[in-house]
């Protein structure tokens, strides 16, 4: 068995070979919490959480680092125009800059337990790692790669042959801006901040061997990946939209000091809404809470799910309908295969589980293959055909082996079924079928009673509703009324 994944710097497939034998060092560029997460974020932080998950069943020891950006960064690195978005938002909330980073920060992980994406082992914080970042500008200095003007530090672009390998945009192609933006003070336009001047409005701020300022946006990533992953560890991904100029200012740095830095980088694409691109002129940007307001968080991430990381998701009324009918199918099946499982007898069916087994199969290559997410889904598909298929007889140990094997792929690697039950990180559907588990356990003791008054009462109340039951060999099933 061997992973195989694009590296956005070879921009080919490679077999993955880890620094240390059967450990993976991962690194995902995290948000900056000046605002809440949107449908955009979710993408990201969910095709990574399933990679990390395929690690894990593949038997490797990852390490997922996953950083806080809680500096109030300046919106665009190159220039002295932009905003601290931070800082903004402070002024405009009546906060603290700390109140608004970590006001943002909760109700980003409180977003992400929702769609059930992993903690990360370490997320560190920006402004908790000032030091280090002040550290690895000094040596950027010493190197001859940065330089100091009026209290600011600036990586000197032109120093780094490489500078534009991961993107692949040529450095005499970049585009500078505009003339107004250019500041007169750097050698180069192209000269990108590692660490700013604080003018005295600017709120964030530390001391620093330059005088009083904060550090650029990229260099905390570089610093902190070092720090908690080594000089030369496996994987760095992040968003699309980071490649350039963030992660190529990531290598410049990291190479800069005289780091080997990452060796595989991922890139997970973006999700449109109605086959556009989201944004706030477009009036179609929407956060996770907006979405989760109405809609179960799990469908969401089944919309991820069935799209590769390389590839855009879209999110429509129709592609909400499709996840929602596939996700109600994978519960619906489970639901009634345990029911299955509970009466079967002790015994085997080998013809079932050489089935289950060979959806199993196939759902390993497809994820071993650059974690194929749609291809494993269709494997997870003829697996439920087979639990709507197979008779209860004397099989339970095959129907335990299905149930099993069914949990770890779409319960554990997909994170479909989120073990806490609580309507926050199952959503509504999730609530809706634990209530009614309730109502038709009532319904059953009724009947072993033989109050069967009560009982149908219970049934037509349920249908009023629009819920029905129909009663099988197998026991209750309830569907929703069309
Ligand atoms: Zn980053």
């Amino acid at each position: 068995m061997t992973i195989r994944l694009f590296n956005t710097l070879s921009k080919q497939k490679e077999d993955f070979v880890p620094t240390t034998s059967g450990r993976v060092g991962m690194y995902l560029c995290g948000p900056t919490v000046y605002s809440d997460a949107h449908l955009g974020h979710g993408k990201t932080a969910v095709a990574f959480d399933v990679i990390r998950r395929w690690f894990v069943y593949r038997n490797f020891k990852v390490r997922f680092v996953s950083n806080i950006t809680d500096v109030g960064h300046i919106t665009d690195e190159t220039s002295d125009e932009g905003h601290d978005r931070i800082g903004e938002r402070a002024k405009l909330e009546q906060l603290e800059p700390m109140e608004v980073a970590e006001k943002y920060m909760w109700n980003y992980f409180h977003d992400m337990e929702a769609l059930n994406v992993q903690k990360p082992n370490i997320a560190p914080r920006a402004t908790g790692h000032i030091l280090e970042q002040i550290e690895m500008v000094e040596t950027l200095i010493a190197n001859g790669k940065a330089y100091e003007r009026g209290g600011s530090v600036y990586f000197r672009v032109r120093s780094d042959p490489d500078y534009g390998k991961l993107s692949g945009r040529k450095i005499d192609e970049l585009e500078v801006g505009t003339r107004e933006d250019v500041r007169e003070d750097k050698e180069d336009p192209l000269d990108f901040a590692l660490w700013k001047f604080a003018e005295p409005e600017h709120l964030m701020r530390w001391k620093s061997p330059w005088g009083e300022g904060f550090p650029g946006w990229h260099i905390e990533c570089s610093a902190m990946a070092i720090k908690y992953l080594g000089e030369n560890f496996d994987i760095h991904a992040g968003g699309l939209d980071l490649q350039f100029p963030h992660h190529e200012a990531e290598i410049a740095q990291a190479e800069g000091a005289g780091y080997k830095f990452a060796r595989y980088w991922m890139h997970g694409n973006m999700l449109t809404i109605n086959g556009e691109k989201m944004s706030k002129s477009k009036g179609n940007f929407t956060t996770l809470q907006d979405f989760f307001a109405t809609h179960d968080p799990m469908v969401l991430r089944l919309i991820y799910i069935q799209s590769h990381y390389r590839s855009v998701a879209e999110l429509s009324a129709d592609t909400i309908t499709a996840a929602t009918s596939v996700l109600s199918r994978f519960r619906e099946t489970r639901r009634e295969f345990v029911r299955k499982l509970e009466l079967a007898m002790a015994g085997h069916d080998a013809a079932f589980e050489k089935k289950i087994d060979f959806a199993r199969a196939q759902f390993e290559t497809a994820m071993d293959d650059d974690f194929n997410t749609p291809e494993a889904l269709a494997a997870l598909f003829a697996m439920t055909k087979e639990f709507n298929a197979v008779a209860i007889t004397n099989n339970k140990n095959s129907l335990e082996m299905g149930l099993e094997t069914f949990d770890m792929l779409a319960g554990f690697v997909f994170g479909l079924f989120p073990a806490n039950t609580s309507q926050a990180t199952q959503g509504k559907d999730g609530l809706l079928e634990g209530l009614l588990e309730i109502a038709i356990e009532a319904r059953k003791s009724y009947r072993l009673n033989r109050d069967f008054k009560s009982s149908d009462a219970l049934r037509e109340r349920l249908k009023t509703l629009g819920v029905q039951l129909e009663d099988t060999v197998d026991g209750t099933r309830w569907k929703l009324e069309a």
